[in-house]
């Protein structure tokens, strides 16, 4: 590692000094778990998103756990998601008793192949959860349009893209259910959270129940359950670190797109790297990550040791994401080898590179050339 220059980590949190301040007053104030803050959260959130209701929750994967629950979902339907996602997408739809049905992602994009859903639809099918990937947007009208053709709820995954917008609409603002994550590496961050926008008044009512133990209060007082809820709840203190980072949306995503192009414009020419979909103006699109493919078959290095170089370099990467077919819960459930070309080639080349709102322009210009570097020495 250069002794000159700091490590350079994947992903970091960035929180101002306003909002640290402000989690002090809360944490001072003697209310910390959910209260006033919660509900200002969400209705700042409900408002980026149309006036839908919104309602915060503990993480993604509980907002997904909710959603799931939300649309009634359990023992014989069968839910499709892309191969190419985060693992909570299939726990949650195992968890649920349904089965994970799983579709090819497209090579560049990473979106879920809306031809591919349309070819899995059974009888059986009850749900969509398409993931939205960093750099581009889910073709939502056609997906939308499959899914009324065919009856189905969506439960659009947006624990990466919290911001994007899909031609000048802000994602969650229209389509069916949509999650939310606030994990530190996403965009916007309440340290570990989520939301789940859905429909209507009647749908916020039953996921405050279904994140609070199934609870419901009775006229005269006392509390009822009719079915297990879960304790999915976020904090005040969370709820404040979000409201923090809302003020500050416009500044945190517009700096992840410089950076993004900076990428852009920055990686060398020839390393035979797949590079993400180049933003255009004004597509609306958020850069949470930035993940290259790898040309590992014109290579003499692998990837886990593409990665340690870097590493000895002080540069941290990430994995975003196996082949959630070929884990041992998707084998459990017919997933091979071979199934989804695409999603299996992303799992096994891909290199997530550090792109955080605080890092600097000569973080892009390091990253880029130690890759350059490296990739050069280990041409075959
Ligand atoms: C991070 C992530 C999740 C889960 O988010 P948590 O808030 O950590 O539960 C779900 N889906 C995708 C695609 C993710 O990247």
């Amino acid at each position: 590692m250069s002794a000159a220059l700091p490590a350079l980590p994947f992903a970091r949190p960035s929180l101002d000094e306003t909002t640290i301040a402000g989690v002090a007053d809360v944490l001072r104030s003697g209310w910390i778990t959910s209260g006033p803050w919660v509900r200002t959260f969400e209705e700042r959130l409900s408002a980026l998103c149309g006036g839908r209701p919104v309602r915060a929750v503990s993480s993604a994967t509980a907002a997904i756990e909710i959603a799931l629950q939300l649309c009634g979902i359990g023992p014989g339907d069968e839910v499709i998601g892309s191969a190419q996602s985060f693992f909570a997408v299939s726990n949650m739809i195992e968890k649920a008793g349904a089965t994970p049905v799983f579709v090819d992602c497209d090579l560049v994009t990473r979106n879920i192949d809306v031809v591919g859903v349309e070819r899995a639809v059974t009888a059986r099918t009850k749900a969509i959860v398409p993931t939205h990937w960093p750099g581009s947007a889910t073709d939502m009208d056609a997906l939308l349009a499959l899914a009324a053709r065919h009856r189905l709820r969506v439960i659009e995954d947006a624990a990466l893209s919290f911001g994007s917008r899909f031609g000048g609409r802000f994602g969650g603002s229209f389509g069916d259910v949509t999650t939310f994550s606030f994990h530190p590496n996403k965009n916007l961050t309440t340290i570990e959270g989520g939301a789940i926008v859905v429909n209507g008044e009647d749908e916020a009512k039953r996921v405050e129940t279904l994140r609070f133990h199934g609870i419901e209060r009775l006229p005269d007082g006392t509390r009822d359950v009719a079915f297990p809820g879960g304790k999915f709840n976020l904090p005040d203190v969370n709820a404040r670190i979000g409201a923090g980072q809302l003020d500050r949306l416009d500044a945190l995503l517009g700096r992840r797109r410089a950076l993004a192009e900076r990428y852009f414009e920055r990686w060398r020419p020839g390393t035979g790297c797949l590079l993400p979909p180049r933003p255009s103006p004004g597509d609306g699109a958020t850069w949470n990550m930035f993940c290259v493919l790898l040309p590992l078959e014109r290579l003499t290095l692998s990837r886990a040791a593409f990665r340690e170089a870097m590493q000895r370099e002080g540069i941290g990467t990430g994995v975003s994401y196996e082949a959630l077919h070929l884990t041992t819960l998707g084998r459990r459930h017919g997933g091979r080898e071979g199934q989804f070309p695409n999603a299996e080639r992303i799992a096994r080349e891909t290199v997530t590179l550090p792109l955080f709102s605080d890092m600097a322009d000569g973080d892009v210009e390091r990253v880029c050339e130690t890759a350059a570097r490296i990739l050069a020495a280990h041409r075959r």
